[in-house]
Formats: C-alpha cells, structure tokens, sequence
C-alpha cells in the first residue's frame, strides 16, 4: 500500500454511524465505494442505506444475501444473542464478502462505523479483534469512530491516514455522533435501530420451526416476517394474513404448489397452506383458522371456503371450516 490517492471499501448499514465513518475518510480525500448487504429481517436498512449515500455523495453497491447466509444462522461458530442472532458471525460473513469485493475492485481497506463498546456481542475490544482477523483483514479495517483506542491499521501505520484525524468514541452514548451528524448536515439519519428479527423471540421461534422441518431456503425464510405461522403436523404450515398487504404479499409470493384459501368474499384473511396433497381434514382446520381470524371469529356455524392451488387459480373448490376453540389455536401457532 504506497498510494497517493486510497480507496476504501465500507460497510454502509443505513444508520447513522457507518456514513460518519464515510464522511470522515471521504472528507480526508479517501475514494469511497459503499456496501450495502440486504438482510430482509436484519439490523440495516436498504432505502436509509440508498439515501444516506446520496446524502454524502458516495456510491453505493448492494448485496442480495443467499443460501450461504442461512448455513451462519444455522451453524454460528461464534454463539448467538438475545434470539438466533448470530452478530459476531454475521459481521465476518459480511466482512469476508467485503474484503473479496475489495480484492476485485483493486481498493485498499475496509472500514466499518462501528464503535467500540457499543453492542455487547459484536463490538468489544476482543470481538471487534476476532472479526479482524477471522475475516482474513487483519490491519486492513479501519474504523474511524473509535480507531484511536485501537491498535493502528496498516493505512495509518504507513501515514496515508492520519489517525490524529480519527475518532476516539466509545460506549452506547450517542452525543457524539449527534453533533457529527450536524457538523456534517447529515440530517435524515434514522434513530437507532431495535432492530433484526433474529432478536426476536417470536420470529426465532419461526426460524428454529422452518429449520426443524428443513425449509431452510432462502426464500422460504425471507418471508418468516409476514403473517401469522401455524405448524398443522410435520407435513404442513399454514401462514395467515394479518391485513390487505400481507394478504397480497402471501399470494404474491406464494409457490406453485401452495394452496391458497379465503372466504368467497374475501373479507378476511388469506391462507397459504404449505406442503403435499393436504387431506380433507386439514383443509377444513385451515378454514377454521380463517374462520377465527375473520368477522365470522365468534359464529358457531362454520363457514365454507374457497380454495385452490397457486398454480391452477381457474380450478376453484369449497370446504366447510371446523370451529376451533383457543386453546386449539395457541397450541399450533408459531
Ligand atoms: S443484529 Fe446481529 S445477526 Fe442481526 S443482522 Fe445485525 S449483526 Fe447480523
């Protein structure tokens, strides 16, 4: 590394930290390309992420996450948080895939915005340490907001950054990155986030189900977020709607061999039933879970259903509801 002129590689989450991080370099003649990986349920935010970058006029490549980030969830190394969220093996994932981005584009380092001591799992001394090198970057990632209470980096070991010009931040407080954020009129930054689902008891208990049962692929678990989850048997989930736009991203996303049901007025939930030729008696415990999330919740007639298979909507039938009690329902609900 002898440049005069230095590109970096950063992680750009869409909160508020990693583009100070972007500003600080970019303010002390850094090239900076930013990164942005897409987790449909994590703790970054692609739109803020886009508008951030626009913000401080920095380009902006995003990843689509894939198969190979479910085995992370599925096998973390490094231990999980709160849920199943697995960060330390998380940030190296996305680590890792940024130092082979960094590699094609020829560019120097990494930088992240993270700051030490801030989130328990990921960004202690020892963590931020392990990440470093279990992600093949050792010396070669920098984070600006707390560099100075870390050990340097090569780019500031061999004077190309000067470190006097970087940060010392450190614990939860946010005052500092506030009056940043000011200095930099960098003004529609989101408040930290609660963030990933993966902390989620719920959404976990969703998530250790689809893995119990092997529906483990990535666009299976994409949409673990939307409606509500019954487990029927071993061979059958149902996925209800919970309002009009879960409905239509049910249908929407639904698989050919689903079978989608709602009332013939439709008012009321869509269910999506996966799995093989479902038998007579789990269509109607189908319908009675439409029945009990719909205007009809207290009626004890049963009502009847349409019902068909996404990939033959014109082949429509019918099926009465069986009435199901409470009790019934928490026992399969995920
Ligand atoms: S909270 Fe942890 S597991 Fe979730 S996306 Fe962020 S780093 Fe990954």
């Amino acid at each position: 590394m002898n440049k005069k002129s230095l590109t970096a590689v950063g992680l750009i989450s869409g909160g508020l930290d990693s583009i100070l991080a972007a500003k600080i370099l970019k303010d002390l003649n850094v090239n900076i390309v930013g990164i942005h990986f897409h987790i449909p349920w994590g703790c970054a935010s692609k739109n803020k992420a886009i508008e951030l970058a626009q913000t401080i006029e920095i380009p902006l490549k995003i990843f689509e996450l894939n198969e190979s980030f479910i085995e992370i969830i599925k096998n973390p190394k490094y231990g999980i948080g709160s849920g199943m969220n697995p960060c330390v093996d998380c940030k190296i994932y996305f680590l890792t895939e940024a130092a082979k981005y960094m590699k094609e584009i020829n560019a120097d380092f990494i930088f992240t915005g993270e700051v030490l001591g801030q989130r328990p799992m990921s960004q202690l001394k020892n963590s931020l340490r392990q990440i470093e090198k279990a992600s093949g970057l050792k010396g070669y990632l920098l984070r600006p907001l707390c560099a100075q209470l870390l050990e340097p980096t090569f780019p500031e070991q061999q004077g190309l950054i000067n470190r006097t010009q970087l940060l010392a931040i450190n614990g939860r407080g946010r005052k500092q990155q506030i009056a940043l954020a000011k200095k930099y009129h960098i003004l529609n930054y989101p408040q930290p986030a609660g963030g990933c689902l993966l902390t989620d008891k719920n959404f976990s208990r969703r998530l250790k189900d689809a893995f119990h049962h092997k529906e483990d692929n990535f666009s299976t678990i994409k949409f673990l977020p939307i409606g509500r989850y019954f487990r029927i048997n071993k061979n059958f989930k149902a996925i209800l709607g919970r309002n009009q736009n879960e409905n239509i991203a049910l249908i929407k996303n639904a698989c050919d061999e689903d079978i989608i049901m709602e009332l013939p007025d439709k008012l009321g939930p869509t269910l999506i039933l996966k799995g093989a030729d479902p038998s007579q008696d789990v269509l109607s415990l189908c319908a009675g879970l439409i029945q009990k999330f719909s205007k009809h919740k207290n009626s004890l007639t049963p009502q009847k259903m349409i019902y068909w298979k996404a990939q033959t909507p014109e082949h429509k039938k019918n099926i009465h509801a069986i009435i199901l009690s409470n009790e019934a329902i928490k026992k399969i609900q995920l």
